[in-house]
């Protein structure tokens, strides 16, 4: 039927001149991991089994609850980030009847096997409990925060890091992931940005794809696999005013432009779950929403898999006003799409009588059980429900390497000026003296961010330990004062820091947040260095002594006076286990900083949402009058602020290193393409961008190439540049090198008014390319008929 619609559709458009890919597709392909004919075969027959009650076990998910019974149980704690289940819930006996589908934050390989037995052994019809946990950025391993990751800009690392992070928490028998969150974040006062890729979605796409990679593998039976879950559908991240849990409202063009493009990806790349956000979209909760849901996630992308409510999301429907008791909640989530109902306790006591009354078709619980025991088989769960072997309690020796790589690929060199006539980093070989400053040098708990799953505090390496070493090593000394909290008032330890650095030769401070000040209930409104650490940083600034400033934080802040007053600024986010190993390497030069910031760090909160790839307006900066455009330029009725400019301090792209890289050559491969010929084959891609980059500097050096696209003369108004495509070039001093982007419809479309996405002739391109989105060197096209 979607087939037909869309064949004849086709036609139409066709004659009209333009085209829209998504009309053009013919129904989205199943997900081969999930759906096969032994699948299928063995769902039906599981199905036609299984009562009511049974069914709607699968659909239920809690944690491992106080009222545990068996106290003797050999456990690992559960994860400490949601609270236990709601009272009066006894997880295990639920296991024990078959009404209990699965299971969150509930890690530990004796824990889960108790449970597994209990649901396995003592049931009629054995079915397997899946273990879903918060594995985020690491299991034990704990690496970058997802934001810092982003910043290397490297899918293929990511995917390293997140396979790493599966074979770990597989020994303690977590087999579901809730991760990649892929929620494209524009506003840097939301506090869960840090755990997402950043404000792009072309990056955001190419780094969703990256996690479904390293967490599900090759498939999902192999035992170091665990299924994904990509959330929060949708559009979470544009939570208005950056506060937490708040409503999103936004027209269909940008929720498809901007928003969905990183939850598609995910899905194409075969993420076998979805988890559904918290928010509303467009007055819809997201939890009981049937237009992404059904029409956009199941209708146009073929979704497969399973959909799990986010945290008591079903009970929060009557919070949002929508649901005006708990079988009202329960019977628009459901038929909304949303399978598992997580720790809400809505699904399990108010299903029965929605089926007996008929206002809830047995055929719909009938699919979402279908939709979970998917899964279950496409695991091998059936077959091997049970954990063996070595379990993972503490970060893993062998790990540490690609932790460490990770975070200092996710460090981003903001700013590295002069000082007596050279950068001042990397440190200078030379005997030093270092005075290390500020309230996070020294401390492991804050260092692993947000979300650190089941992560050990004494795993981790601070940067005082490493760098005292490290300064042995060099021939020099390191010297430490706190200074201050991180959100402290008092400035009793500022005469102590303020004399340190006096006699030092070169001071590092290491300031920002605590772990808590970003992710989940984290928004802030002011986006400064928190307590009284810009009054340090201005203390310790005022003796003259070189500042290499190291900021710890989960988001962009507001770096400008330091912008103007510090010399060198690197952005570290929360870097691990391997914290201060990574730190010192980059700072001595053993590696050199690569990482390019992928959201926009803000010159004043007022400035955001804050993202590079804003719409034009009738009113740029400085334009000329159309009548006299040699006489007048307007300057002042203009879209801008008074008090402060339009730009980022640190733009989206932006990252420096210890060399520095030469653009030339920016080229098209042909100065015309038709539209009809992107069309007909959306896979081709027959514009070649060329750009000749060179190492300019006198070590070799990291560069992240990014290729911009920009669009004039649609029929909707298109970004000012959107990212099309980047690659990491690693080049030696004085070589050269050609890096070549590929262009075709997915890079070269973008939705007209009537949400379809769409080339059309007579529209005028250019493309930038160069080491970060003000780059201004560009090449032009046209598409024509
Ligand atoms: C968060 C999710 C998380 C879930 C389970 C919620 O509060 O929004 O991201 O996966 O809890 O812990």
């Amino acid at each position: 039927m979607a087939f037909f619609r869309s064949a004849i559709l086709c036609g139409m458009l066709l004659q009209a001149g333009w085209l829209s890919a998504q009309e053009n597709s013919p129904a989205p392909p199943s997900n081969p991991q999930l759906v096969s004919p032994e699948i299928e075969r063995k769902v039906n027959d599981l199905l036609a089994r299984m009562t009511l009650e049974e069914k709607i076990g699968q659909l239920v998910q809690y944690s491992a609850t106080e009222a545990h019974p068996d106290k003797s149980t050999p456990t690992t704690a559960a994860l400490n980030v949601n609270p236990p289940g709601p009272g009066g819930v006894d997880s295990y006996e639920l296991a024990k009847k078959g009404e209990l589908g699965s299971m969150l934050n509930t890690v530990g390989q004796g824990l889960t096997n108790h449970f597994q037995h209990a649901a396995v052994d003592s049931t009629r019809l054995h079915i397997p409990l899946l273990f879903g946990a918060d594995v985020i950025h690491g299991f034990r391993t704990i690496f970058p925060v997802p934001l810092g990751t982003a910043s290397s800009w490297d899918p293929e690392m990511i995917t390293e890091l997140a396979h790493m992070a599966a074979v770990e928490a597989r020994t303690a028998g977590v087999n579901w992931f809730y991760s990649p969150m892929v929620d494209i974040a524009r506003d840097a006062r939301w506090g869960r940005c840090t755990e997402g890729a950043g404000e792009d979605p072309f990056l955001g796409s190419a780094i969703a794809r990256a996690y479904i990679k390293g967490y599900q593998g090759t498939s999902l039976t192999d035992p170091a696999s665990v299924a994904a879950s990509v959330k929060h559908f949708a559009a979470y991240g544009a939570a208005e005013a950056g506060r937490e849990y708040n409503t999103t409202d936004m027209s269909e063009v940008l929720l498809r432009q901007v928003y969905l493009p990183p939850y598609h990806a995910a899905v194409e790349a075969g993420a076998a779950t979805v988890m559904s956000a918290f928010n509303s979209l467009n007055g819809v909760p997201a939890s009981a929403n049937p237009f992404l849901m059904q029409t956009i996630l199941r209708d146009e992308w073929g979704f497969d898999g399973l959909v799990v409510s986010d945290y008591t999301a079903v009970m929060e429907l009557t919070h949002h006003g929508i649901a005006l008791d708990e079988a009202s909640a329960t019977e628009k989530a459901l038929t909304a799409g949303v399978d598992i109902d997580m720790n809400a306790h809505y699904y399990d006591k108010e299903l029965p009588a929605l089926v007996h009354s008929g206002k809830v078709p047995m055929a719909v619980v009938d699919e979402a059980v279908r939709r979970v025991l998917r899964v279950k088989y496409a695991m091998g769960l059936f077959d091997h429900p049970f954990t063996e072997g070595p379990e993972v309690t503490n970060a893993v020796p062998e790990h540490r390497a690609l932790a460490r790589r990770a975070a200092e690929e996710s460090f981003v060199l903001l700013q590295n000026n002069p000082v007596g006539g050279q950068p001042l980093l990397p440190l200078a070989g030379a005997a030093r003296k270092i005075a290390l400053i500020g309230p996070l040098a020294d401390d492991s708990a804050d260092m692993v961010g947000a979300w650190s799953g089941a992560n050990n505090f004494n795993d981790v390496r601070t940067l005082r330990q490493t760098l005292a070493e490290r300064a042995q090593e060099h021939g020099g000394s390191l010297l430490y004062a706190k200074g201050t909290d991180i959100s402290g008032t008092s400035t009793s330890g500022f005469d102590e820091a303020v004399n340190m650095a006096r006699s030092a030769d070169l001071v590092v401070m290491a300031l920002g947040e605590s772990s808590a000040m970003s992710g989940e209930a984290a928004s802030r409104a002011y986006l400064d260095l928190p307590g009284n650490q810009q009054q340090l940083l201005e203390s310790v600034q005022a003796t003259g002594k070189p500042v290499v400033l190291l900021i710890f934080s989960g988001r962009p802040l507001v770096l400008d006076w330091a912008g103007t007053h510090v010399p060198a600024i690197m952005e570290v986010w929360f870097p691990g286990v391997e914290t201060g190993p990574a730190i010192a390497n980059v700072l001595y030069g053993a590696t050199a900083p690569s990482g390019k910031l992928t959201m926009s760090f803000p010159r004043a909160v007022g400035q955001e949402p804050l993202y590079y790839n804003q719409l034009p307006t009738g009113r740029p900066i400085q334009y000329p009058d159309p009548a006299h455009p040699n006489a007048y330029v307007e300057t002042k009725y203009v879209s801008k602020y008074l008090d402060v400019p339009n730009d980022a301090l640190f733009p989206f792209g932006h990252g420096l290193t210890y060399t520095t890289f030469g653009y030339a050559d920016v080229s098209v491969s042909r100065p015309e393409v038709s539209a009809k010929e992107l069309t007909t084959a959306p896979k081709a891609q027959p514009v070649v961008a060329t750009v000749k980059v060179t190492n300019t500097g006198s070590r070799e050096g990291t560069e992240v190439v990014q290729c911009y696209v920009n669009v004039r003369g649609a029929s909707t108004e298109q970004p000012v540049r959107t990212l099309k495509g980047f690659a990491r070039v690693t080049l030696k001093p004085g070589e050269s090198r050609t890096v070549s982007f590929p262009l075709g419809f997915a890079e070269l479309s973008f939705y007209n008014a009537k949400a379809q996405s769409t080339v059309e002739p007579g529209t005028h391109y250019t493309v930038y390319i160069g080491g970060s989105s003000t780059s201004e060197q560009a090449a032009h096209f046209r598409v024509t008929e």
